[in-house]
């Protein structure tokens, strides 16, 4: 079944297109990771899809329904952003509930999925503590809590661990695989590091001034790049 359907897209700032076109089909359950140089609109088309900019031309559809028009909480995806964008003055529980009181979801219920969020994170120990008594691994756990909690049905990354270093970036990739195995939810994700794409992806799709080069799987990227840009993203160095 196909979770999200770009067909299309187009998005301008003024009088300059970045997204020029893009038509993409991803099913429900897939990994995608969009990859591409600096500047080429990865995470335009990520804000596109969560509702954070309005599309200028073209149908996206989420699930079986067109949401061009529809605000970015009531499409059923969640974000998480690189740099983390927890509240200061609130605890890891009460960040992790936020939207859900935004939502006026009840007390109780918001309680719950919060428990079930952290544990599935390991962060029980962590629900009374502000975000400035944690290191910048456990801030990114409590950001993908957050998105958790909510029960999207599609999962947006913008670079998530590109603020961690080197070693904590192969564990969080991990617990991000984990993560996708278990909830077996639709997520989509950006990355500029090659590893992050081959590790994670079903399907990578390759972004270059704003319109798509190349959409395969890992291996075929890597083996059968299409164009000499893409082999220098992913494919083999021959
Ligand atoms: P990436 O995430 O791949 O590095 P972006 O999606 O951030 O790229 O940006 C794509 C292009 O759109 C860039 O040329 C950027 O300068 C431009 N752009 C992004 N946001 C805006 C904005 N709000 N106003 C004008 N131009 C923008
Ligand atoms: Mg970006």
């Amino acid at each position: 079944m196909t979770k999200v359907l770009l067909k299309d897209i187009r998005k301008r700032f003024g009088t300059v297109e970045v997204i020029r076109g893009v038509d993409l089909q991803i099913e429900d359950g897939e990994f995608v990771v969009f990859v591409g140089p600096s500047g080429c609109g990865k995470s335009t088309l990520l804000r596109l899809i969560s509702g954070l900019e309005h599309i200028s031309d073209g149908e996206l559809h989420i699930g079986d329904r067109l949401v061009n028009e529809v605000p970015a909480a009531k499409r059923g995806v969640a974000m998480v952003f690189q740099s983390y964008a927890l509240y200061p003055h609130l605890t890891v529980r009460d960040n992790m509930g936020f939207g859900l009181k935004i939502r006026k979801v009840p007390a109780k219920e918001r309680a719950r999925r919060v428990s079930e969020a952290a544990a599935t994170l390991k962060l029980e120990p962590l629900l009374d503590r502000f975000p400035r008594q944690l290191s910048g691994g456990q801030r990114q756990r409590v950001a993908i809590g957050r998105a958790i909690v909510g029960n999207p049905e599609v999962f947006l990354f913008d670079e998530p661990l590109s603020n961690l270093d080197a070693e904590l970036r192969v564990h969080m990739r991990s617990e991000i695989a984990a993560l996708h195995q278990r909830l077996s939810t639709t997520m989509i994700y950006v990355t500029h590091d090659q590893i992050e794409a081959m590790t994670l992806a079903d399907k990578i799709v390759v972004l270059r001034e704003g319109k798509i080069e190349q959409v395969g799987s890992p291996h075929e990227l890597y083996n059968e790049p299409g164009t000499i840009f893409v082999a220098q993203f992913i494919g083999s160095p021959k």
